[in-house]
């Protein structure tokens, strides 16, 4: 004989001997039981795998949807590698540009928006010669490459950023 507690759809609680489990199961398939309260014949066990399994079922639903959704937001190991590898390297490409520009700096004479101007003299002795730096538009200095004259051209970026 075996002891299950039953609940009946009402929610009544009642415990009832079965001779076995296979009893309780035929019994219970044919509606044989009864709830000992309201008579209802739709009793269901009220402890053990039933409720165990419905639980498990409800938390299961929250831990599935959560990894999936996380995986729609976060980037892939390859995205992540190329998204650190854009970080990276503007970065040394931006401290060697700024290592250039103080080198400029430094020995240089600033001429701002002259450059061309002054690039010219020197070139045809009429100023001293010497390192200058400044601005100039492209034409302009297409112009000074066509009259031979040496000068560089480098990506100017803004210091501190
Ligand atoms: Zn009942």
């Amino acid at each position: 004989m075996i002891l299950y507690r039953l609940r009946c759809a009402k929610g009544h609680e009642f415990d009832s001997w079965f001779k076995d489990s296979k009893t309780y199961e035929r019994q219970e398939k044919k509606s044989l039981i009864g709830c000992a309260v309201c008579g209802s014949d739709k009793v269901e066990r009220a402890l053990m795998a039933p409720r165990i399994g419905k639980k498990g079922k409800d938390a299961a639903v929250p831990a599935t949807v959560e990894p999936s959704a996380e995986a729609a937001v976060a980037p892939s190991p390859e995205q992540q590698q190329i998204a650190a590898l854009a970080r990276h390297m503007p970065k040394e490409l931006r401290e060697a540009l700024l290592k250039v520009r103080a080198e400029v700096e430094k020995n240089c004479e600033h001429v701002g928006d002259r450059f061309a101007d002054e690039a010219r003299k020197i070139h045809y002795g009429e100023s001293d010669k010497r390192g200058i730096y400044g601005e100039t538009t492209d034409e302009e200095a297409e112009a000074l490459a066509e009259e031979g004259i040496e000068f560089g051209r480098l990506p100017w970026i803004p210091r501190g950023n």
